[in-house]
């Protein structure tokens, strides 16, 4: 199968991930089903993997997580599924189910997890395997290229939103505007929430007021009033100094980020007042669910710019940069 290999990370300058034609297809193992790509979102944790800022598990590997595909086998035990099946595959590819965590619930924090792109090959080429539960059904009213970017941007956005405590009608922030955050503001605008967006982007400020913002502007600059939840999707540690000081008493930041410079010493009275700070961390497959029935629901636009597998290089590129407005979608196949 066609697949974009990362061998060597390094900066995503250049081109870190070379195309093969010679991949073999993976076998499902039991309870595992093999699907056929037709797209796969480009993730800002893809950039992540590709300069090695996350530690690989193995080399080469295969990257992407935000996969819509149909199915095309199964291992032994696979109950919930048919041959054909429309399905998306998110950064959880498995959980134990026997782990402390599993057994507390808490499945996105499970001690044995293995995540698609990084563990098991990822969404970069023809083929994809993930585990049954972690297969999940599509919005019918989204196509290929639409429903992509809801599997990690939508539903870790609607983890944060849901881990930031907002609240109906409440006064939000969002820190950086890419995949994630332009899919959180239409969920916090069905809520009737006020949205403030920090961005450096020209382009991204126009397009947070287009979907709502009640105020845009820069981590540096001050609301107008201040917010009752933040969520910072920005990799930047000095982020949080600024995120903290424009938080009321008693609310929340979430920290929407697998991987973040380091936080600068602050004083206390930064998160004194009972401020919470609290990270957000993969997702279960409830969330998924939950999210994209309420995607569709809404329903959420996402805005897309689609590359061809083999210009997956440039895509990372431009996400790094902060060029591309909404999600990047490689078109895998047809
Ligand atoms: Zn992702
Ligand atoms: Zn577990």
């Amino acid at each position: 199968m066609r697949a974009m290999q990362l061998r060597h990370p390094h900066d995503a300058e250049s081109d870190t991930l070379a195309l093969t034609d010679n991949m073999a297809i993976p076998e499902p193992a039991s309870g595992q089903v093999l699907v056929h790509v037709h797209t796969c979102g480009v993730c800002h944790t893809d950039l992540h993997t590709v300069e090695g800022e996350l530690s690989l598990p193995h080399l080469p590997l295969v990257p992407g997580h935000q996969v819509v595909g149909t199915i095309h086998a199964f291992g032994d035990g696979v109950s919930r599924w048919h041959m054909g099946d429309r399905v998306g595959i998110g950064w959880m590819n498995h959980t134990c189910g026997t782990c402390d965590q599993c057994r507390r619930g808490n499945f996105n924090l499970c001690e044995n997890a293995r995540f698609t792109g990084l563990d098991i090959d990822g969404g970069y080429a023809e083929y994809v395997l993930a585990d049954e539960g972690y297969l999940f059904a599509l919005p019918e009213t989204l196509d290929d290229v639409a429903a992509a970017p809801l599997l990690c941007g939508g539903v870790i956005g609607y983890r944060s939103l849901r881990l930031s405590e907002i609240q109906p009608g409440g006064r939000l922030g969002l820190y950086g505007f890419g995949s994630s955050a332009h899919q959180a503001i239409q969920v916090a605008r069905h809520w009737g929430c006020d949205v403030y967006v920090f961005t450096r982007s020209a382009e991204h400020r126009e397009h947070a007021l287009a979907l709502g913002a009640a105020w845009v502007g820069d981590a540096e600059e001050s609301p107008p009033a201040r917010l009752d939840a933040s969520i910072t999707f920005a990799p930047a540690g000095w982020i949080v100094h600024r995120a903290l000081e424009h938080l009321r008493p008693g609310g929340t930041l979430a920290i929407n980020a697998i991987h973040m410079s380091p936080i600068p010493e602050m004083p206390y009275s930064l998160i004194y007042g009972e401020r919470t700070l609290r990270s957000v961390a993969n997702f279960t497959a409830q969330d998924a669910e939950e999210y994209l029935r309420l995607a569709a629901q809404i329903p959420v636009h996402t805005d897309v710019e689609v590359w061809q597998l083999a210009e997956a290089n440039e895509a990372l590129r431009r996400l790094k940069h902060s060029e591309i407005r909404g999600a990047a979608v490689l078109q895998v196949q047809e």
